[in-house]
């Protein structure tokens, strides 16, 4: 008799005494790999076979893919095994010990955002034996989705896991999700020539090709704004923020070189790859046969994500949950499923209001509800099997 799998909670502090912060800044990145061997351990006590996939770039970080049942088809269960850095000094607890208060609620770091998440589907995957499936169940674990999503990229790469549809457990209150925005990440870097400020011909500002990269790009966001909109979002127009701006160093010198972020939130309606060329190609307009250099580059991208309203899994989901399905204002892993072919929601419990936080929670409740779901979505689609 094998021992039962650990309760929901037990499983959610033994991943959340795990750290595993993804950061782009070196200081804090982690490795994941004790969440991964973890999980991986859980799954073949179920009976998955298991699969760890270190990353290339990054062989201290690793996917999970483990699948119960054989043949085409199927849904993945998936979550991020990665969880932003934290300030220690403002939790109210430990952040990497699980701490149940007197209303079920459970404080840690990465407990919505989404530990949590592999305990609701362990035990709904517990529920199953291969033997009943008549398609696979795949759960996947993916490294860094808060840093650089190389993780769901590396997947994408390889064309893995095969299956028709995909369930992100990204904390929505139980709310299915359908859609969110694309992020394009951007930097702008104008190079001139400083020289002494008495003489303009002394060099080439490049703090004044800065102004007009900025009268550009808001000229871009007002276009972008008049020919865009969704009203299923909560800001239903595309948005352009500049970010950051460094250039220069004394009034008396012209500036020689300058330095922009900004950052693009696209509807799903929108063609990223397509905005930002022509973007760069109006940068270069800008400043042809001028003494100053313009290079415009990509810093991250998100793609926008959407699923059809009609589409099945979109439709169980609202059904099972009892709630309208809607877009967010937050990016998920989702249009990587979406670009294998899935049919993609995001479907999980706690909040992400508490995400990303100090005394980040989720609940006992939420982990039940979350499994009971996630069980249900199985039966529909891997055991009666997907019309
Ligand atoms: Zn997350």
């Amino acid at each position: 008799m094998v021992a039962p799998l650990p309760d929901a909670v037990a499983l959610t502090r033994a991943l959340v005494a795990q750290p595993s912060v993804s950061s782009p800044d070196p200081r804090h990145d982690q490795p994941n790999r004790t969440v991964i061997d973890r999980l991986a351990e859980w799954c073949e006590h179920l009976g998955f076979r298991v699969e760890v996939m270190p990353l290339p770039q990054d062989p201290s970080k690793a996917n999970l893919l483990a699948t119960l049942g054989d043949g085409p088809g199927g849904l993945v269960l998936t979550g991020h095994s990665d969880t932003v850095p934290f300030d220690a000094e403002r939790w109210a607890t430990d952040p990497l010990e699980l701490v149940e208060d007197e209303r079920g609620r459970l404080f840690g770091l990465g407990s919505a955002d989404m530990k949590g998440f592999f305990a609701a589907a362990l035990h709904a995957a517990s529920r199953f034996r291969a033997g009943q499936l008549k398609e696979p169940l795949v759960l996947l674990a993916t490294a860094d989705e808060e840093s650089t999503m190389n993780g769901a990229r590396a997947l994408l790469e390889a064309g893995r896991p095969t299956a028709t549809r995909a369930v992100v457990g990204e904390p929505t209150s139980l709310t299915p999700v359908r859609m969110h925005k694309g992020i394009l990440m951007q930097a702008v870097r104008i190079q001139g020539r400083s020289g002494h400020s008495s003489d303009p011909a002394n060099g080439a500002s490049a703090l004044e090709g800065m102004h007009r990269v900025l009268g550009e790009l808001l000229a871009l966001r007002a276009e972008l704004q008049a020919a865009h909109r969704d009203e299923a979002f909560r800001v239903p127009i595309p948005t352009l923020n500049l970010g950051r701006i460094e250039g220069g160093d004394s009034p008396n010198r012209i500036c020689g070189s300058c330095h922009l972020t900004f950052d693009l939130r696209l509807l799903p309606s929108m063609d990223p790859p397509a905005i930002r060329a022509a973007l760069a190609e109006r940068l270069d307009q800008l400043f042809e046969g001028e003494a100053l250099e313009v290079a415009l580059e990509s810093l991250t991208d998100v793609p926008p994500f959407e699923t059809p309203a009609d589409a099945p899994l979109v439709r169980a989901a609202e059904e099972l949950s009892g709630q309208p399905s809607r877009a967010v204002m937050f990016c998920t892993e989702s249009p990587f499923f979406r670009a294998m072919g899935m049919e993609t929601i995001v479907l999980g419990g706690g909040s992400i209001d508490v995400a990303h936080q100090p005394n980040e929670h989720t609940s006992r409740g939420d982990l039940e509800r979350a499994a009971e779901l996630y069980a249900q979505l199985i039966q529909r689609f891997c055991v009666e099997g997907a019309a």
